[in-house]
């Protein structure tokens, strides 16, 4: 059983903050991403009070399945790039 991206090991404890604990796991890893696969996941994540410290933590640490901090994969890899291009 898949387990919501909040309830993964943390190394920081914004984790307890996060609203995905309890939702079924499913919803972060559709099968696809578009807007409709995604929606009720990005819904959860922007009432979510850790939004940010998990979209970062996705992002830096390359996270290349679900939904984290409202953000799909493809997302997370665009906001990848611009941070390289932009050092
Ligand atoms: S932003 Fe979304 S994925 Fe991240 S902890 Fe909150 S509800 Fe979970």
């Amino acid at each position: 059983m898949m387990r919501s991206p909040a309830s993964w090991d943390s190394e920081s404890d914004w984790r307890v903050h996060a609203l995905c604990v309890g939702e079924d796991p499913e919803l972060f890893f559709p099968v696809t991403e578009t807007d409709a696969a995604t929606a009720r996941a990005r819904a959860v994540c922007r009432r979510c009070p850790v939004l940010r410290p998990c979209r970062d933590w996705a992002v830096r640490h390359g996270e290349t399945d679900g939904v984290w901090g409202a953000t799909t994969a493809s997302q997370r890899r665009a906001i990848r790039r611009a941070i390289l291009l932009d050092r």
